[in-house]
């Protein structure tokens, strides 16, 4: 085989990116948008030494599991990976891409992970269930300004203002910002050169308040003729929060420090469970508020807590787990590294009436090991949902050396989770249960609750 051949190759698994795996006289491909059954015409693009890459030419035979994507771009687009493969295989997939990192990675024993992993929580509708969107700007060929998604792996923006993950008044956001910027003629960014004004418009949707955010982030420090802008936002049914960011760096970090409400509030409010939440525009919030309720309440049963507990949940956010959980147990602490989301977290516990929440700004990292040394803190049980990095691992032992009776750990990335698993299981805990839960339809991604206890 050599570059540019086309061969013919049956689909027979799937890598943890989505990507189609078939082996041509036992050489192993990898082929994007291939999917587990399919019969497929392909040209070969990249060879190494013991795989290749090859590009889908041609459906020969599809597969059963194979389905018309809702999404015109949804083949071009970064966002979704999976949307031609059915839903059910969808889950299918998920549940094994954590089971076999879990064994891979975290080194666990099969028999084991069989035992402990529940069913996969998958999705009623795994469609339109986005509260928040990252639209880039930029410019065509042709000097249009337009917004869209990027295409996997690159910043060529595919024009698109329907995303099918999100929420339809989306669209209509984009259209007046777009509109205000032709007419206003404001430039759109462009990172290549660091120049340009308008960078991304974020747009946070709060699914039980219905109330609307935007953010506009900007390379600069005002954006012209705001108030045009303003004017036709604010009469969008919902609207709630119009703010400004300003990220004048030269970095595909999407936002910047800096903050200036145009319009309403600095943030909008959202329920999960029971728990009114205020988010402001630099916070983390879950992206998919429907199944992050059946995320949390996994977290509350695993967490088994007393009232007379002590709780910590590192990584806090903007303390959704911690006032979820602070109703049961005498006192929670929740640390997290982005003050904002601190500032929200503390006056997100006084809304709720909640006074036995506590939070800390500072890495989890950092701030535990200190506490511990210091205050010789102590937790009856430690709640971690770390970023897809996972959790570092001077953190990892000082949970060794607080010992609570449980850790839950919640996770954005198997395979970060199955290292750190293996981290505190080889030392003092055991593996006890695995939900997998899928909060992001038609993408590769997934969460995971597990529980470990103490050993005996
Ligand atoms: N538990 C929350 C947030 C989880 S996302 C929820 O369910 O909504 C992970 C959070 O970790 C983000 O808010 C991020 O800002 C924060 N974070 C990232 N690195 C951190 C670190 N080293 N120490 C503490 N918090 C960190």
């Amino acid at each position: 085989m050599k570059k540019n051949d086309i061969v013919e190759v049956t689909i027979t698994d799937m890598g943890a990116d989505g990507e189609g795996i078939g082996k041509v006289n036992g050489f192993t491909l990898f082929i994007k948008d291939g999917i587990i059954g399919d019969v497929l015409e392909v040209k070969i693009i990249k060879l190494k030494k013991h795989y290749g890459y090859a590009r889908m030419m041609k459906i020969l035979t599809p597969s059963k599991y194979r389905v018309e994507p809702l999404c015109p771009i949804a083949r071009r687009c970064g966002g979704c990976q999976i949307q031609e493969l059915k839903y059910e295989e969808q889950l299918a997939f998920k549940q094994n891409k954590v089971r076999n990192h879990l064994i891979r990675i975290g080194k666990f024993e099969e028999e084991l992970i069989t035992r402990v992993m529940d069913p996969i929580a998958g999705m009623e509708q795994p469609f339109y269930y986005r509260n928040k969107a990252q639209f880039p700007i930029g410019t065509d060929k042709e000097g249009n300004i337009i917004t869209g998604f990027y295409a996997g792996r690159t910043h060529d923006i595919i024009p698109n203002k329907k995303c099918y993950l999100g929420v339809d008044v989306n669209e209509t956001i984009l259209d007046l910002v777009i509109g205000f910027m032709e007419q206003y003629k404001i430039q759109a960014y462009d990172e290549k050169v660091n120049k340009g004004l308008v960078r991304h418009v974020l747009i946070r949707y709060g699914f039980a308040t219905k109330e609307i955010m935007v953010c506009i982030i900007i390379n600069g420090k005002t954006l012209p003729h705001s108030e045009e802008l303003v004017k036709a936002l604010k009469e969008l049914p919902g609207m709630t929060s119009i703010t400004l960011n300003i990220n004048e760096k030269n970095t595909n970090v999407i936002m910047g420090h800096q903050l200036e409400v145009l319009w309403g509030q600095g943030y909008i409010s959202d329920k999960i469970g029971d728990i009114t939440y205020q988010i402001s525009p630099l916070s983390f919030y879950q992206v998919n508020p429907v199944q992050t309720k059946v995320m949390y309440d996994k977290v509350v049963e695993y967490a088994d807590v007393k009232k007379e507990d002590v709780v910590w949940d590192l990584y806090c956010g903007i303390g959704t787990i911690s006032l979820y959980l602070a109703q049961y147990v005498k006192e929670v602490h929740g640390v997290e590294i982005i003050p904002q989301a601190i500032e929200d977290a503390k006056k997100n516990s006084h809304i709720n009436g909640i006074e036995n929440a506590y939070f800390y700004v500072g890495k989890a990292e950092d701030v535990v090991p200190k506490k511990y040394k210091e205050e010789g803190i102590h937790a009856d049980v430690i709640i971690v949902d770390p970023p897809r990095k996972g959790c570092d691992e001077t953190l990892l032992d000082t949970i060794l050396s607080i010992k609570p009776r449980r850790v839950v750990y919640v996770s954005c990335d198997s395979a970060t989770l199955a290292r750190d698993l293996q981290y505190l299981c080889e030392r003092d805990y055991e593996l006890k249960k695995v939900q997998v839960v899928d909060n992001f339809g038609n993408t590769v991604h997934v969460e995971c609750v597990c529980l470990m206890t103490k050993s005996k």
